[in-house]
């Protein structure tokens, strides 16, 4: 029996896209309609409510998309919601359908607009972090991250192998403009001799000595990973100053890009997927609102929207003291 005043859900996607999206997006609607819930998928995230593209969903409407990347509701960032008049013009599309609760999958910058429509009209939010990016506090995981770190590793190998044979430097540059986690799992799966993230300052000259005392050992295959929001801008900014100083080093700069943020979701993508999905509306049925569906130590866990928006994930200080040691 539930007691919940949440009867009709919507759901979007927003931000930035991440694969896995779909799978929560799964079950986000096969969920509610196991509880009786009428479910409408909004389209292009905020700027659907906006616009009212808002389409009433069913079970088959979401069938074989939960290994498909992308999403099947569209994402994109929306102007219009920054402003009370676009929220309220939100607010009044979802009222004449009787949409009492939103499910909104997305990065801190969606979150944010989920708080401020949840404070401003009674509708209750739910947020499901969905980045490639994981710098969201209190989860885990975010969906997407295992994806594009997983498609990271498997071009850096690819790398490796031509870089092996021409006894090259490589400076591969990651996803990550202000967390450098892809950089920094892909690069320690990968063997990287020196990971860079925006979280640390980038000591060149620690790179070009080691570099340098490499050389002297032979050791002439090397691999940095260098997350693009590190302090000098990325692969390429990286590599000119290692050229400058180490001119006669075979080096190469590799930008994986948006290969990052696509393909199938991988089995972890689409188990958490599911699993938020399934407690984003469990939450609405048990009257726990405007929180952040996140997973702590293999547990459901519960963010207020507004710590989720502002809080960031701390790097282990182990993880970079492993990545100096393996790499020696
Ligand atoms: P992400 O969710 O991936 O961090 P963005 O930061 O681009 O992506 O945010 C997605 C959308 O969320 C924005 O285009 C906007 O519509 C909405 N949004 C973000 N911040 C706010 C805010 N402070 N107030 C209202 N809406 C916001």
């Amino acid at each position: 029996m539930n007691d919940s005043k949440v009867t009709r859900i919507g759901v979007l996607t927003s931000g930035g896209d991440s694969p896995g999206m779909n799978a929560a997006v799964r079950a986000v609607v096969r969920t509610g309609l196991f509880h009786g819930l009428e479910v409408y998928g909004i389209m292009r995230g905020y700027s659907g409510m906006v616009e009212d593209d808002i389409f009433k969903m069913e079970s088959r409407s979401v069938a074989n998309i939960i290994q498909r990347g992308g999403t099947v509701l569209k994402t994109a960032r929306c102007k219009e919601f920054f402003e009370y008049e676009g929220r309220k013009k939100a607010y009044e599309n979802l009222k004449k359908r009787g949409i009492n609760g939103l499910v909104v999958i997305g990065g801190d910058g969606s979150f944010n607009g989920a708080l401020k429509f949840s404070q401003e009209f009674d509708i209750p939010c739910i947020g499901l972090p969905g980045t490639i990016d994981k710098d969201i506090a209190g989860t885990d995981f975010t969906i997407g991250f295992d994806t594009a770190v997983n498609t990271a590793v498997e071009a850096i190998d690819k790398i490796r192998d031509t870089a092996d044979a021409h006894d090259r430097l490589f400076i591969i540059e990651v996803m990550g403009r202000d967390a450098g986690y892809i950089a920094l799992h892909s690069g320690i799966a990968t063997g990287a001799e020196h990971i860079l993230i925006p979280e640390r300052k980038t000591d060149i000259d620690a790179v070009v000595s080691s570099l340098q005392e490499k050389e002297k050992r032979k050791k002439l295959v090397n691999l940095i990973v260098v997350a693009e929001g590190d302090e000098f801008g990325g692969g390429e900014e990286v590599a000119k100053h290692v050229k400058a100083k180490l001119p006669n080093v075979d080096t190469r700069v590799c930008i994986l890009g948006h290969i990052q943020r696509g393909g199938s979701p991988t089995c972890l993508d689409r188990l958490i997927a599911s699993r938020m999905g399934y407690h984003a509306v469990e939450s609405l049925m048990t009257n726990r609102y405007n929180v952040m569906v996140g997973i702590q130590n293999n547990k459901m866990h519960y963010t207020p929207l507004e710590n989720a928006v502002k809080a960031k994930q701390k790097i282990n200080e182990e993880w970079m003291k492993i990545v100096k040691i393996l790499a020696s």
